[in-house]
């Protein structure tokens, strides 16, 4: 197996089995502020994800991703499915099969335009914006130690949505009982997040 194939199926299946392992967690999170299926929701998409692992590691990181995010957006149902999926498309269609960190951020910056476009939402509105834009950021700026800044930017951003109050999805009609909740999109994009740097940070 080539090298780059081996480390395209390492990121699918941590990242997959992060947020499948979190499942609960984001179910709570959606119980309070929504309908208390983002957890079921991003486990049956990603459980899609790994029962086609062999053929998605197999592409192109371009092709792969785009693959992935097919099943996301025909399995999760919820708004999220369609979000992620054009998070993960918009990625694909960007990266290149072996990215720098300069056209990683490119490809970022790229793909979560495309999702603010399809979720009519921007930063400060209470979703998983809120983990992506700041990430994007400081994946932008780059320098040393930038998988541990992008962690720990995830980590802050996710927790902040809390005091935040919901304009978008389910958790606006809540109005301000939306309030005091960290937003469960947020969390699961700090998981995928944290899982992606995990992996690179292990790398050789
Ligand atoms: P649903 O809201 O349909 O039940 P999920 O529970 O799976 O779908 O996902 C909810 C998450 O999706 C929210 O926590 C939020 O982060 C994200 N979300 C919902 N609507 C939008 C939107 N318009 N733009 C960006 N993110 C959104
Ligand atoms: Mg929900």
């Amino acid at each position: 197996m080539d090298p780059t194939q081996d480390l395209r199926r390492t990121l699918v299946r941590t990242v997959a089995e992060r947020v499948i392992a979190h499942a609960d967690e984001l179910t709570r999170l959606d119980q309070a502020v929504g309908d208390g299926d983002h957890g079921v929701n991003m486990k049956r998409g990603l459980e899609a994800v790994l029962a086609d692992l062999d053929a998605i590691a197999a592409k192109p990181l371009g092709e792969g991703l785009k693959a992935a995010g097919m099943h996301m957006v025909g399995r999760v149902g919820g708004a999220s499915g369609p979000l992620y999926g054009t998070l993960l498309m918009g990625l694909g269609k960007a990266l290149a099969d072996v990215p720098d960190r300069a056209a990683l951020a490119a490809a970022f910056r790229a793909a979560i335009d495309a999702t603010r476009a399809r979720g009519k939402s921007d930063v400060g509105m209470k979703t998983m914006l809120d983990v992506l834009v700041p990430v994007a950021e400081t994946l932008e700026a780059g320098g040393e130690g930038v998988l541990q800044a992008v962690r720990a930017r995830a980590a802050a951003a996710a927790a902040a949505t809390a005091p935040m109050l919901a304009v978008r999805g389910r958790a606006s009609f809540l109005g301000e009982r939306s309030r005091g909740h960290v937003d469960p999109g947020a969390r699961s994009s700090q998981l995928m997040i944290e899982a992606v740097c995990d992996v690179l940070e292990a790398r050789p």
